[in-house]
């Protein structure tokens, strides 16, 4: 394949994003700054090390990007650099968790962590994953009749097991994150907390999450889900574990930052401090609990049946498709979304039970309660009417329609 070829496909990619209706939960849209800092010469450049101790010269100018990044990832949590540091470099959500356990635990060291069928990650213990394969997981799981935490259970669990760490954080969970609860949980049995925020930063940010500070000793995140920057990750912990940390990153973990990544973080860091991004999250939860009504209106099934963050989780247990026939049927529509296990869920994780939907990138296009609940309207009849064809080409035209109000860059 040649040039030309790949130019060609990534104009096709972005005029499939500009066309559809995004509504996976962990997918947003990069502002044209933060795309554009990433596009730029920094990528050239190799920055082992830290800002002042570098393996090689002519950091100069990635040095006060990279202390800048870190900078502002404290100040969008309203912390200072006396109790906290910040780790800017991690490549991915994965790599920050994985640093986060090498570097404050010892293989082999117990892990109390959200099951992954009740919404926890694959970093936070899944077999087929190295936090699995190296640590030694045990899970807690959501209540099966309410579909949310019961934080006496969380904690007894906790007694019994005597984690040396607790993970708080979901990547398909529809509820606030009782922090607060989970460090006094993680105090009864001297346990470390991590709070993996990938999915509720922005939402955090805005203050429509409760924070995790001061409770956490360490976070980490993604940059890329409600975050809305580029494809990356930091962790903020303790000032008293940074070195830690910082070691488990480099030169535990990675060779040398993507410093046009860092770059872009800083850009995103600095468009999270606006009074726009703060709307904007407000407005994404608004728009899934508005979504959330309509769906439970048109008479599907919502695991808690509830929203209070970016994302529902449908429940397709009584409909006559599975979680991953229904996002196709959607595709189909061009509305993306993706299956998901929902709690307990009796089918397998290649073909399980729930759709998870998210509001994060249609709320950055600007879409709003109108809008949801057309949409809302839509998704409920193309999963009540499986076999209606015609229906989903129809919805597609006036999904097109729709996206066209709403140009991207
Ligand atoms: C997305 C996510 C991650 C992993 O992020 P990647 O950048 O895809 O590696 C980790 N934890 C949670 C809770 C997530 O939602």
């Amino acid at each position: 394949m040649n040039k030309q070829k790949i130019f060609q496909l990534i104009t096709q990619e972005t005029k499939r994003q500009q066309n559809s209706l995004v509504m996976i939960a962990s997918e947003n849209y990069a502002s044209s700054n933060v795309l554009k800092a990433m596009g730029t010469p920094l990528s050239n450049k190799y920055s082992e090390g830290y800002p002042g101790k570098r393996y090689y010269t002519g950091n100069q100018f990635i040095d006060e990007i990279e202390t800048a990044a870190q900078a502002l990832a404290l100040k969008m949590f309203g912390l200072n650099d006396k109790n906290w540091h910040a780790n800017v470099q991690p490549h991915s959500g994965s790599s920050a968790n994985l640093a986060a356990y090498l570097g404050l635990l010892k293989p082999g060291d117990k892990i109390l962590a959200l099951d992954l069928g009740a919404g926890g990650h694959l970093t936070h213990g899944s077999p087929v994953n190295f936090s699995g394969q190296l640590f030694n997981f045990v899970h807690y799981s959501v209540n099966p009749r309410t579909g949310k935490f019961n934080y006496q259970e969380i904690a007894r669990i906790t007694k019994r097991e005597k984690p040396k760490m607790i993970v708080c954080g979901a990547t398909a969970y529809t509820q606030k994150i009782n922090f607060k609860k989970f460090g006094a949980i993680a105090a009864s049995v001297n346990a470390l907390m991590l709070a993996d925020i990938a999915h509720i930063a922005g939402l955090i940010i805005a203050k429509v999450h409760p924070s995790p500070f001061p409770y956490a000793d360490v976070v980490t995140s993604t940059t890329h889900k409600t975050l809305r920057g580029p494809r990356s990750a930091f962790i903020i912990c303790k000032k008293t574990l940074a070195k830690q940390i910082d070691r488990a990153i480099f030169p535990g973990l990675q060779g040398g930052p993507q410093n046009h990544i860092t770059a872009a973080k800083a850009v995103c860091f600095q468009e999270a401090l606006s009074a726009k991004f703060a709307r904007d999250q407000k407005q994404t939860v608004k728009n899934a609990q508005t979504l959330a009504q309509t769906l439970i209106d048109q008479g599907l099934k919502l695991v808690a049946e509830s929203t209070e963050n970016h994302l529902v989780l449908i429940d397709c247990q009584n409909l006559n498709l599975s979680g991953k026939q229904g996002a196709e049927l959607l595709a189909e529509a061009a509305i993306y979304t993706n299956a998901n296990m929902i709690p307990f869920d009796p089918a397998t994780p290649l073909n399980p039970s729930g759709i998870r939907i998210g509001t994060p990138a249609l709320t950055t296009r600007g879409l709003k309660d109108k809008e949801m609940k057309q949409i809302g309207q839509w998704i409920a009849q193309i999963l009540h009417n499986p076999a209606d064809q015609k229906l989903r080409q129809q919805i597609k035209q006036k999904v097109f329609h729709l996206t066209k109000k709403f140009p991207l860059y």
